[in-house]
């Protein structure tokens, strides 16, 4: 089994991903804004946890509307039902 996941980080600063990195990621500089991550890996990681969780929630909010979306489109002609938007 490969459990191996690749994340995509963004700078936050400039939205590239086009990074310059010490060996062991302990050092961190964006190649495109020349920003620097002295936290390495873990400090660029924790810039992207947000837009990882702006995403989820995202998602999780499409999903809800999806599902709305879906239940009214099957009770449109039912007159016991009404729908508040
Ligand atoms: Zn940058």
């Amino acid at each position: 089994m490969d459990n191996k996941i690749t994340v995509t980080v963004f700078c936050p600063t400039c939205g590239l991903s086009d990074f310059n990195h010490k060996e062991d990621e302990t050092y961190i500089q964006c190649n495109n804004c020349k920003r620097e991550y002295l936290g390495g890996i873990d400090e660029l990681l924790e810039y992207n946890q947000q837009q990882v969780d702006d995403g989820t929630a995202a998602l999780g909010q499409k999903l809800l509307d999806d599902f709305g979306k879906t239940l009214e489109s099957k009770f449109r002609n039912n007159k016991n039902f009404k729908f508040k938007r």
